[in-house]
């Protein structure tokens, strides 16, 4: 049958393609260690399964609103409120199906064709073809590991032109890692200032967080800054709650209505009684549940950036947050190992999996060829089990 050019382009997430790869080895029985995979290993917290529960049994399986129902909308603009100093009415909260669909239906809502949106590299995979998808077009600024790979003011002045629409900041972030500290982000904001740039502010990770880091969010820097971004954030990291399906977006009036309105059309509301679960998650014992995680995840993070800094030919700055090592692996590019020639993230990726049973991703498709990613949202066994597989493969 015929393909759309839009489908035609978009490539599958290369993550998923390294998850599915690493899936199909397991089951023929190869004991693969992985790296690869973007969510908690830790099960959603009962006290969430048993609202979800409870909500189903109520028979909270009818449609909702399509923005979500008022009490999880209420319920978000609390936790923004409390958690983040940012004042939005239930009107400005729009739920979606995940950050995936916030983000997407984001770019859906304020670009048009020819908008460029200034994208940080390292950045999420899904952001280009969001961006694309939506007929915008992704300006990459090539950030260095001497900064974390975090943009800088300068960088960001240099990028803006005319045709700037929105500047994408993901902190912390997927793959990188890093943290912006509440200070860079301000000098990042005032760049802004004078312009029309609209902000889009992923702050999915914000509750893994290690360290002396100190997370803030965007919006709260300024009333400048309010005006102008887009608040998404979701369940799924904080609450180990991937499968549910559920993120949200914050902003000013007329966006949150825009997407609303593409929303009734597209999916309708998220599942109804996932919303009610959502509405537990963020009540007691919230703080409780998530320190637990952030906690071993800190513990592992730092192992694994350890481990990985002993290896020879590998740089991995120190994780501040979310759950990835993003090690620069190109001192070990025009090597060939065991007949297989390493000349990129691709290549490295591939190889370390068909030889030596390592799940990772490569960094290209962040926008990173040197370096591959790294979930540490597995075990301490694991994490030393693979990265020895790692550097003894490294070794030949
Ligand atoms: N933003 C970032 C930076 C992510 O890493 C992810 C998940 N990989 C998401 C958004 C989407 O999360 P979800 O759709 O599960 O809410």
């Amino acid at each position: 049958m015929k393909i759309s050019k839009r489908a035609g382009v978009v490539p599958a997430s290369a993550t998923m393609a390294v998850n599915s790869r690493a899936r199909q080895l397991k089951a023929e029985g190869v004991d693969v260690i992985a790296f690869a995979a973007g969510e908690p290993d830790f099960d959603t917290p009962d006290y969430i399964k048993d609202a979800a529960i409870k909500a189903l049994k109520a028979g909270k399986t009818k449609y909702t609103a399509t923005p979500g129902i008022a009490e999880l909308r209420a319920a978000i603009a609390a936790k923004l409120r409390s958690d983040n100093g940012l004042e939005y009415t239930a009107e400005q909260i729009i739920a979606n199906i995940g950050a995936k669909h916030s983000v997407y239906e984001s770019m859906q809502a304020v670009l048009d064709v020819g908008d460029e949106v200034i994208l940080p590299a390292p950045y999420w995979v899904t952001y280009p073809e969001a961006i694309k998808l939506a007929g915008g077009i992704p300006k990459v600024v090539q950030t260095d590991r001497a900064n974390n790979y975090k943009i800088t003011p300068e960088q960001l002045r240099q990028a803006i032109n005319d045709e700037t629409t929105m500047l994408l900041i993901n902190s912390p972030n997927n793959p990188g890692g890093f943290v912006y500290t509440p200070e860079e982000l301000a000098a990042l904001a005032e760049v802004l200032e004078g312009t029309d740039v609209i902000v889009l502010s992923d702050e999915i990770y914000e509750k893994l967080i290690y360290g002396e880091t100190r997370f803030v969010s965007f919006a709260s820097l300024s009333n400048d800054a309010y005006s102008r971004t887009l608040t998404v954030n979701g369940f799924s990291k904080t609450f180990a709650m991937t499968g549910w399906r559920l993120g949200y977006t914050a902003g000013p009036v007329d966006v949150i209505k825009a997407m609303g309105r593409l929303q009734s059309h597209m999916t309708s509301n998220p599942v109804t009684f996932v919303q009610y679960a959502a509405i537990a998650a963020l009540g007691e014992p919230a703080d409780e549940a998530v320190e637990k995680m952030r906690r071993e995840f800190e513990k592992r993070g730092r192992c694994m950036a350890e481990r990985l800094n002993g290896i020879e030919g590998v740089v991995c700055c120190q994780p501040m947050g979310a759950f990835y090592c993003f090690p620069d692996v190109s001192g070990h590019y025009g090597r060939t190992i065991n007949g297989a020639k390493i000349n990129g993230s691709m290549d490295f990726a591939k190889a370390l999996l068909e030889q030596a049973d390592v799940a990772v991703v490569p960094g290209e498709p962040f926008g990173c060829d040197k370096n591959i990613r790294l979930s540490f949202a597995c075990s301490l066994e694991q994490i030393a089990k693979g990265l020895e597989r790692m550097e003894n493969w490294l070794k030949q």
